[in-house]
């Protein structure tokens, strides 16, 4: 049988044409929600999809231009969150067409935004120890339980869930991933306020909420394996860079797309949507030592060529295992371990420049607060996705065979477990 190979375009080709669209398309007078759509009805909002789910099967070079066409050219970016970043992709790679049809275009198009209930207050780094539970009743199920930490879940109109449906199972066996409505009677969402001020995560308190069995996504039993297609995109998003618009989450948005950009590109670091969890960028920091008359000192020089080595090596990894398909099934893991490491090195080069100025916030810093937001928000890349160490743990059993940590015999039910 011969089998037809479709040669994947060129990054020029593909610019090209983003030029071309963009300067029929693009019109500051339109809402946000029409841009979202038309980019969306033309497969610009996530080329990463596949076909069948509204994207163009595009590998991360031909996104990155992509976005990087976007950010040039000065556009509101797609909607970007979660429900882009994870639960489109998780869904497209487990769901039923039926599904893909439901929830899929409405990310796309930024018409509803997505949370992720994964971690409970005795489940973060042991996640398959978690204990919200779904029973059956006919064709729905009744959810009870607690979860934190839910990025975004105040604005979230669906939620990816994972609960426990089969306590006689071995832990990872007995979990199934549900889509599941944050907007009904027994989900109760309460902000969390962080060091940072804002008040980004929840924790959501479910009593007896409901949820369809058509929407279980990858079947019963197999909420493990699904979760983790889920954790794998968010690591290597995590640890992805590249120039990226400015955009925000999915969520009903009216209100004229130019006042919006404008607003936008005030915003440089923090808030929802801000870069802060991607940290200091070069160019930023460029800025800020010429300023401050620091650009000609060699420690600060060296600081931020070190970051800038170690920003491109983490993106040539991504690329090469892009390019090559994965060699050790660790990338993501590698990706994310690199984030954090920037993160926190960006924040480090950041004060060395800005000095005393760091300890001045919001409009008493005489330089912009952008450091200060990142040196508060700089822990959490090394918690979010998965911990360092989890990271660590991950790369030291699959990659090098390391033994596994001590522990109870895989196929003991989870009911015959200690728990928390
Ligand atoms: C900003 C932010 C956003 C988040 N958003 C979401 C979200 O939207 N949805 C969601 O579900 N969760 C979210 N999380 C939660 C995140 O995934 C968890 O915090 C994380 O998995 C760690 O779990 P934990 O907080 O329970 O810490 P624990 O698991 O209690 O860990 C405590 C410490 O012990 C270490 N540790 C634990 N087990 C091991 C081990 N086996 N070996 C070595 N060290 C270990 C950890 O590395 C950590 O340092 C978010 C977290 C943050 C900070």
């Amino acid at each position: 049988m011969s089998t037809t190979v479709v040669e994947a375009p060129t990054v020029e080709a593909v610019t090209t044409e983003l030029t071309s669209w963009l300067e029929e398309n693009w019109n500051p007078d339109m809402t946000l929600a029409e841009w979202w759509g038309r980019l969306a009805a033309d497969r610009w909002a996530h080329p990463a999809m596949p076909e069948e789910a509204g994207g163009r099967g595009y590998g991360r070079s031909l996104c990155a231009a992509i976005s990087a066409g976007l950010a040039e050219a000065g556009v509101v970016g797609p909607p970007i969150g979660l429900g882009p970043m994870l639960a489109a992709p998780t869904i497209a790679a487990h769901g039923t067409p039926e599904q893909v049809q439901q929830f899929v275009p409405e990310i796309l198009d930024g018409s509803t935004a997505w949370c992720q209930l994964f971690s409970e207050p005795n489940a973060g780094s042991d996640l398959a120890g978690l204990q919200t539970k779904a029973v059956r009743d006919g064709d729905e199920w009744t959810i009870t339980g607690q979860k934190v930490w839910t990025s975004g879940g105040h604005l979230a109109k669906w939620g990816m869930l994972i609960a426990r449906t089969d306590l006689d199972a071995p832990k990872h066996q007995g979990i199934t991933y549900f889509a599941f409505d944050m907007e009904q009677d027994g989900v109760e969402v309460r902000p969390l306020r962080e060091m940072t001020g804002d008040a980004l995560f929840n924790e959501v308190f479910i009593d007896g909420a409901k949820v369809l069995d058509a929407n279980v996504i990858g079947g019963l039993g197999n909420g493990w394996r699904v979760a983790n297609t889920t954790l794998m995109i968010e690591r290597a998003n995590l640890g992805g860079g590249g120039k990226q618009p400015v955009s925000l989450s999915g969520g009903p948005r009216t209100g004229r797309l130019g006042d919006t950009v404008g607003k936008l590109a005030k915003r440089t670091v923090g808030g929802p949507d801000g870069e802060a969890g991607r940290g200091m960028s070069i160019n930023r920091l460029i800025e800020l030592a010429c300023d401050a008359g620091r650009s000609a000192d060699p420690v600060v020089r060296q600081e931020i060529v070190k970051l800038h080595i170690l920003g491109e090596v983490n993106r040539w990894n991504l690329l090469r295992a892009k390019a090559g398909g994965s060699r050790t099934g660790a990338e993501g893991n590698l990706a994310k371990l690199a984030m954090s490491e920037l993160v926190r090195r960006s924040r480090d080069v950041g004060n060395l420049v800005i000095g005393a100025d760091g300890m001045l916030a919001g409009s008493a810093s005489a330089t912009g607060g952008g450091v200060q937001e990142v040196t508060l928000f700089s822990p959490a890349p090394a918690i979010y996705g998965g911990t360092d160490q989890v990271q660590r743990n991950i790369v030291g059993e699959r990659v090098l065979g390391l033994p596994k940590e001590p522990g109870p015999a895989k196929e003991t039910p989870f009911k015959d477990l200690p728990q928390n």
